[in-house]
């Protein structure tokens, strides 16, 4: 029975679309608005139109179908990239009505391999299926079922994802591929499909059952069947399933169920006219007789099953006729029969097992080559892992390294900024270390250092040094007649002018108070004066209106050098602060230079002479 749909195969598969009140009202009007039709002829849109309707009524009105088809012919060079394929897809469905399969084979494929539409690509993909199975060329029919898996994801039209799948499945039945049968029809989303669909589901589903041995003749699944098939006023599968049901009986031994199954159904099925299931139900009637002992019954349904598969087209079918036959003559002694009954057995069987053969041995190939392609898929996606890996692993070392750019340059701007800092907080506090805030001049402190050093390298070079130190005058009084802050004003206003005067090298110090002096290197005594009277001058002469007072501003000076305090800095500091004190006793703002007196233990005592102004 399993090959009892090669022939309903095509007119099944290529009629799944059924025929919309639409389309035949749109075939009508073509039949009677020939002159709309002339008006349009060469519009886009008819040529369109056209073909849509030809799609819809390629199986419910062949003749308007293969009309429509003529007169398009002309316009074919008028025809859009799509519409050409979808006119050559139509061609390729009327050559498989003629039966030319290798035509249907060369338009079908030109339309998958070059159209632009992916539903028309898909379309013609499947139907090439059905003209693999028409033609036995089993593997060129699981080439196109592989290709139809993989549109599959792709496609959104229901309707022909459906067929597509419901293709496959009656192509895996040919193949006797059952359980690939069951796991396609498991595939197929039944929601919405139509009631005749549904029986030939369950028609390949409970012969892919049968042939597996998964189902008793009691199953509900067969009523099931027979059910869905009565409702789709599917004669021919329900009488099938009947078949199917029958079969079952006989093989659990109960050739008299098997007898009941069919015998009430035995004319419904003659008038059906369909030479495999006439067979298929004579060949069970056959040998449940033959299982009984009606011998000539058993003989009679043989040949009535031989008579309706006369073109062997089922080999399984008239192998099973003839061998039972052959049992019948042989029991019967009628050896002669019995034996040209077996020569035939025999020469089916022989064909029927070569036939078996090709469809493993296609069947072999295809799993083989998918078994190559999945493989070769594991392994460009295993590379593309290795390399998506590798791609990673360049990434995270390529933001590791930016990471760590990123750091060292947060940690050297940091550096730097905490450098700065460091060095601007260093300045400070060098230049609170080493200078008076107030007037900007050296600190006691600071002077001392570099007095010592220079005293040392003067005394050294044997060069001159000189040093003054001077005093402000009543100075205490500026304070409380104008305040601290005009005080503060005379003293930086004082070092300013002092300061316009003096040479580069001359070593100015504010060593408390109001009280300042300036270490002049290679500098003698008369230099020194001149140099103390010029501050002493421009002291007297600062104009002070510009602290908001009025008031005068004058010191008093000491001066000395080397050649009378010698190399010392203490001494040196102690004589011109006693020619200094001698200034302010003289009178103030004046210039006393330094006189040591040798008293008679023989130290020197300060003996100095004044610069009057
Ligand atoms: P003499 O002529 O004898 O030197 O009299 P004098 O008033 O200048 O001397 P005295 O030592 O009596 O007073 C010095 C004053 O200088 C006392 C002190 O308040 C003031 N003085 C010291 N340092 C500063 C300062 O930085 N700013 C101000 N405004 N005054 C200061
Ligand atoms: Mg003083
Ligand atoms: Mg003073």
């Amino acid at each position: 029975m399993q090959s009892l749909f090669l022939c309903v195969f095509i007119s099944i598969s290529v009629g799944l679309i059924t025929t919309s009140p639409q389309a035949i009202a749109e075939s009508f009007q073509y039949e009677n608005d020939q002159t709309d039709v002339l008006k349009l002829k060469f519009s886009s849109e008819y040529i369109s139109e056209k073909l849509l309707i030809a799609d819809r009524n390629r199986r419910e009105n062949p003749v308007l179908y293969k009309k429509i088809l003529a007169e398009l012919a002309p316009l074919e060079k008028s025809f859009t990239r799509d519409q050409h394929s979808y006119y050559q897809f139509l061609q390729g469905y009327l050559a498989i009505y003629h039966g030319d399969y290798e035509q249907a084979d060369k338009l079908l494929s030109e339309v998958l391999n070059s159209s632009a539409d992916k539903l028309m690509k898909f379309r013609a993909n499947y139907t090439l299926i059905n003209v693999a199975a028409a033609k036995k060329d089993w593997s060129d029919g699981l080439r196109h079922i592989a290709v139809n898996k993989e549109m599959l994801p792709s496609i959104t039209d229901k309707e022909h994802y459906q067929l597509s799948i419901l293709t496959a499945v009656i192509f895996y039945n040919q193949l006797q591929q059952f359980d690939l049968v069951l796991k396609n029809i498991a595939q197929v989303k039944r929601d919405n499909l139509p009631q005749e669909h549904n029986c030939f589901l369950e028609q390949f589903s409970l012969e892919a059952k049968l042939n597996l041995q998964l189902i008793k003749p009691g199953d509900k699944s067969i009523d099931n069947g027979l059910d869905i098939c009565q409702q789709a006023g599917n004669k021919i599968s329900t009488n099938i399933i009947r078949v199917y049901r029958a079969k079952l009986y006989l093989k659990a031994q109960q050739p008299e169920k098997a007898l009941a199954e069919i015998l009430p159904y035995y004319d419904e099925i003659n008038t059906t006219l369909f030479p495999m299931l006439i067979a298929g139900m004579n060949n069970t009637l056959a040998k449940s007789n033959y299982l009984i002992g009606n011998i000539k019954s058993a003989e009679k349904y043989a040949l009535a099953a031989l008579r309706a598969n006369k073109n062997n087209t089922i080999i399984k079918q008239s192998a099973d006729s003839y061998k039972l036959l052959y049992q019948i003559n042989k029991s019967q002694k009628n050896i002669a029969l019995a034996l040209s009954y077996h020569e035939k057995y025999n020469a089916l069987e022989v064909a029927h097992l070569e036939d078996e053969k090709s469809k493993h041995v296609a069947f072999q190939l295809a799993e083989l080559k998918t078994f190559e392609h999945e493989n070769q898929i594991i392994l460009l996606n295993e590379q593309n892992t290795f390399l998506a890996a590798e791609q990673a692993l360049s990434n995270i070392k390529v933001a590791n390294i930016q990471l760590i750019i990123t750091v060292m340059t947060l940690i050297i701007i940091m550096l730097i900024i905490w450098g700065a800092r460091l060095w601007r907080s260093h300045k400070r506090v060098k230049a609170l270390s080493e200078y008076d805030e107030l007037t900007g001049i050296y600190n006691r402190r600071h002077f001392t250092q570099i007095a010592v050093s220079t005293l040392k390298y003067c005394q050294s070079a044997e060069q001159d040094l000189s040093l003054i130190m001077f005093d402000l005058d009543n100075f205490k009084k500026i304070n409380d007649n104008f305040g601290h802050i005009c005080g503060d004003w005379a003293l930086k206003e004082t070092i300013r002018v002092c300061e316009t005067i003096g040479r580069k090298n001359d070593i100015f110090s504010r060593l408390g108070g109001e009280e300042f002096c300036i270490l002049l290197p290679s500098c003698n005594i008369e230099v020194a004066v001149l140099r103390a009277e010029s501050c002493r001058a421009a002291i007297e002469n600062t104009i002070t209106e510009e602290s908001g007072n009025d008031f005068s501003i004058t010191a008093s000076f000491g001066v000395t050098d080397v050649a009378r305090s010698g190399y010392n800095l203490e001494k040196l500091l102690i004589d011109a602060d006693f020619a200094a004190y001698e200034s302010k006793h003289a009178g103030r703002n004046r210039v006393t230079v330094f006189e040591p007196q040798e008293d008679e233990t023989g130290k020197s005592l300060g003996n100095s002479w004044s610069v009057a102004p």
